[in-house]
């Protein structure tokens, strides 16, 4: 048996075989990079495990399908040296500062157009071949072996890291549980393996082993170990600690459908955050009494082009109907940084965190953002929605973007398309210029929610992705609480409702902080609900 200790991002037992994840669409996030003599070496290093791979794969397959077809094993490994291949890739990571994986991708992409625009139809079939040897670089790069699409039985993904459009895709009757070497707990990738109820560990800090595909592993996604080939004692301790999750999510059976109240009687509003419209399964199942967070990104990621304004209708339409009434806050597109995608085209950035992400793309895109907002506004016809927009960190940006949402009422209005013209327009308290300023923010929102991830983040100056830094983010940190308190009062002072739908929400030990500042809503992943609502009632 061997054990390997991670951090464990999102609870639950799992037992299973070990599979490594590859990228079957190989949709390439283009990241930027600051050291891009890391990356090369990085890169070099993958080139080194293709051509290894290459070598070897030459020498086994020659007694399977005869040597003259292995020898195409062998103009693979040849490619990985070749000037025409190589020298774009290196120069690209150079002097755009991207990511070995978009590098090899894009100039890969670019050769292998050229040999398929080619005369000679030897050459045009090299076009194969070099997209060939740039996905096994790409896989080598991401840490990745084996597919599972072809794969029946769920099994345990691992990977070198997943990313949250990755992530967002799984299908959760496949996957029993994720495993990666890389990654944050605050990042979205560890959210939405939680808000799924995929169990998951994370920042493993080594790689698995190729040899350990296949395996028959355990993981324990509180505790973040994997086990690979557990022994029954293990497996036994395992089983009991799977049970007794069981009868503690069978005592927290007693808070549902009961409201959410203090034992003095105060009340506070317990949601749930979404990422997709299938969460909506788990929220109904939650007993959560609304959606305070739905991260509309999820529309966006793992696409090749915008999703059309009827696309994102018929899934804002769906969550808002099946909630029946209950409120849906829908967060206008939060995309960037961590998030990236393809069609976007952003900027190659050295701070994407700080850069080009949320509501400044949309301020700066207003077309894009037009076309979400009027696809809201048409779902407002069918139930109880609102919108809320995200990283607002000045008067300026909130008065920007109710103006677009103003034309596009304007626009439908003229159109006699049917919407609620008293949707409430939030925003979300992320940066600290907004808790700051949120007295004057508060007199032209509906509502604030506070979203603590980005807020510690932007605070502690501590990047959410960036696990060695862990220690210097203490997340109870005074500034943040005096933060969250400032909100709270400038709120109430102007009559507005306020909550957090970062992670914080549903951190135990601030419950009681967060009720005695007068709270009125808490907005957490669907499996926190209960266990919260019991958090509450105990108060
Ligand atoms: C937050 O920042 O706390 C938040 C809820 O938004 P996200 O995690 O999607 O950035
Ligand atoms: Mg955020």
């Amino acid at each position: 048996m061997i054990t390997l200790t991670g951090k464990g991002v999102s609870n639950g037992i799992a037992v299973g075989r070990l599979v490594f994840f590859e990228r079957a669409s190989f949709v390439v996030e283009k990241k930027a990079i600051s050291d891009t003599a890391g990356e090369i070496q990085r890169f070099y290093a993958a080139k080194y495990t293709a051509s290894e791979q290459l070598d070897e794969l030459a020498n086994t397959m020659t007694e399977k399908i005869g040597k003259e077809n292995a020898l195409l094993f062998e103009i693979h490994r040849m490619m990985l040296d070749d000037s025409d291949y190589l020298d774009p890739i290196l120069k690209m990571i150079e002097t755009q500062r991207v990511c070995a994986e978009y590098a090899v991708h894009e100039c890969g992409k670019r050769l292998a157009q050229d040999f398929a625009e080619m005369d000679d139809g030897y050459m045009r079939e090299r076009a194969a071949d070099v997209d060939d040897v740039s996905k096994r670089i790409i896989a080598v790069l991401a840490g990745t072996q084996q597919t599972i699409t072809a794969e029946d039985d769920p099994v345990i993904l691992a990977s070198n890291d997943f990313s949250p459009s990755e992530t967002a895709q799984f299908d959760r009757t496949k996957v029993l549980a994720l495993v990666a070497q890389q990654g944050a707990a605050n990042s979205h990738t560890a959210i939405f393996a939680r808000t799924m109820g995929i169990p998951a560990i994370i920042g493993l800090g080594v790689s698995l082993a190729p040899g350990l595909g296949g395996k028959q592993v355990a993981l324990d996604g509180e505790a973040g170990v994997l086990y690979v080939e557990p022994d029954p004692d293990i497996l036994e301790g395992l089983e009991k600690k799977r049970e007794q999750i069981l009868q503690e999510q069978q005592e927290l059976e007693q808070y549902r459908g009961k409201p959410t109240i203090t034992k003095s009687g105060q009340r506070i509003k317990l949601f749930a955050n979404i990422g997709s419209v299938t969460d909506v399964e788990a929220v109904l199942a939650s007993d959560a009494e609304g959606i305070g967070l739905f991260r509309s990104e999820f529309l966006y990621l793992g696409r090749e082009d915008y999703p059309s304004e009827d696309i994102q209708y018929e899934s804002y339409r769906k969550v808002v109907e099946d909630m029946k009434g209950k409120q849906v806050i829908i967060r206008t597109l939060d995309i960037g940084a961590d998030k990236q995608v393809d069609y976007f085209h952003l900027p190659t950035e050295e701070n994407p965190a700080l850069g080009m992400r949320a509501i400044r793309i949309c301020l700066t895109r207003p077309q894009l953002f037009a076309t979400q907002l009027r696809a809201i506004y048409r779902a407002s016809a069918y139930g109880n929605t609102a919108i809320m927009f995200p990283m607002i960190s000045d008067l300026a940006e909130l008065r920007r973007a109710k103006h677009i949402a103003g034309q596009v009422r304007d626009e439908l209005t003229a159109e006699k398309i049917p919407f609620n013209p008293e949707t409430p327009i939030g925003i979300m308290i992320e940066t600290p210029a907004s808790a700051v300023i949120s007295d004057l923010l508060a007199q032209e929102s509906d509502f604030f929610s506070i979203g603590t991830n980005d807020l510690t983040q932007y605070t502690l100056a501590v990047d959410r992705q960036n696990e060695s830094i862990r220690e210097f983010c203490d997340t109870h940190h005074e500034a943040i609480v005096r933060l969250i308190r400032m909100t709270v009062e400038n709120a109430h002072k102007a009559g507005i409702w306020v909550g957090i739908c970062g992670m914080l929400g549903a951190d135990p030990a601030l419950t009681q902080t967060f009720v005695a500042m007068g709270m009125d809503e808490l907005s957490v992943e669907p499996s926190y609900i209960l266990s919260l609502r019991r958090r509450i009632a105990a108060i």
